[in-house]
């Protein structure tokens, strides 16, 4: 079975000979730069630098998929913000708002014609051709993380409770950035969609998750035309249930969440993937400590393995490459 088949077929709940291996968010890091010659910040907004930097999640680190959208600020950056694009060693920031309130969101006609845009649809279907055994993954962002994008972080979480109605329009009308950023991928060659919506715990109550994102999510499930791996960061235990109930096939969570914690709350309803943790395992200890946590997550029952996040810039690339190590030397026979 190819990589490709592989995730496809635990995706959508069909038999697989192993566990998967990707990260649905950036795998990338300073040293594959350098392998490659592709460097930040132009790997961001080339095509032909992106296709080259991200081929090295399937070349370099053995993963099943390759996801080439490293930062988080195309659609902010196509909508107007301004950017600054960083350093090899410093992802991308937006710098400022854009908006103050509904009435203020204007969606260009021509936001796919955007070359930051272009650039990620142009490499997409540059590792369609190059890579058809490999999953492709597009990113996009979900129409919460716009939000903080456009309105800025606090100004948007006291809207969530001065002006819950207006909130939701905001989500509503967002999403459409979503979902024509994602089918644009799709028709690119994208065969999955990871939707960051970071509706984090420290963030987003449980219950403005129940209420603003539940229909959000579950939208965006139904009318992305591909399998989606939604990513929210930190401690998300609270709402895994919920977004259970989304119809999204699935999740991709952090290490705060214990995996079989994780697997017991799914209860089948949704795909897990994950849950490597970042900032110590995977950046400063040895193989044999991420070899301990893939064989955790493994034995819990988490579907993909991967890192929990976008990997740190100066993550060893040793222990990135022992996570499709640990995971494929153990078939399901053995599992
Ligand atoms: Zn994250």
């Amino acid at each position: 079975m190819t990589p490709k088949e592989i995730i496809l077929n635990i995706l959508n709940g069909k038999d697989a000979p192993r566990k998967g291996v990707l990260n649905p968010v950036s795998s990338t890091t300073v040293e594959q730069m350098k392998i490659t010659n592709s460097y930040f910040p132009e790997a961001h907004y080339d095509a032909k630098k992106m296709f080259e930097l991200s081929r090295a999640s399937y070349e370099v680190l053995n993963y099943d998929g390759i996801m080439p959208v490293f930062s988080v600020v195309i659609e902010a950056y196509a909508a107007g913000c301004s950017v600054n694009w960083g350093e090899p060693e410093m992802m991308p920031q937006i710098l400022g708002k854009l908006w103050k309130g509904y009435s203020d969101i204007e969606i260009k006609k021509d936001f796919l014609s955007n070359h930051a845009v272009r650039a990620v649809l142009d490499c997409i279907t540059m590792l369609k051709n190059k890579y058809p055994d490999v999953t492709v993954i597009g990113k996009v962002f979900g129409p919460w993380t716009l939000s903080y994008d456009f309105f800025g972080v606090e100004d948007f979480l006291i809207k969530t409770i001065e002006e819950p109605e207006e909130v939701k329009d905001i989500l509503n009308k967002l999403s459409e950035i979503t979902v024509k950023f994602a089918d644009a991928q799709i028709k690119a060659g994208a065969d999955v969609i990871t939707v960051a919506d970071h509706a984090t715990r420290d963030l987003c109550s449980p219950i403005s998750y129940r209420d603003f994102l539940i229909p959000i999510h579950s939208m965006l499930a139904s009318q992305i035309k591909a399998p989606i791996m939604l990513h929210i960061c930190g401690d998300t235990l609270d709402r895994i249930e919920y977004i259970s109930r989304t119809g999204m096939a699935s999740f991709h969570f952090e290490s705060k969440v214990d995996a079989c914690r994780a697997v017991e709350i799914a209860d089948k309803r949704i795909k897990l993937i994950g849950n490597i943790n970042n900032t110590s395992t995977l950046l400063f200890r040895k193989p044999h400590d991420v070899k301990k946590e893939v064989d955790y997550a493994m034995n819990c029952g988490v579907d993909i393995i991967g890192p929990e996040c976008a990997v740190p810039l100066i993550t060893p690339l040793e222990n990135l490459k022992e996570i499709s190590r640990a995971v494929k030397e153990r078939t399901i026979s053995n599992v």
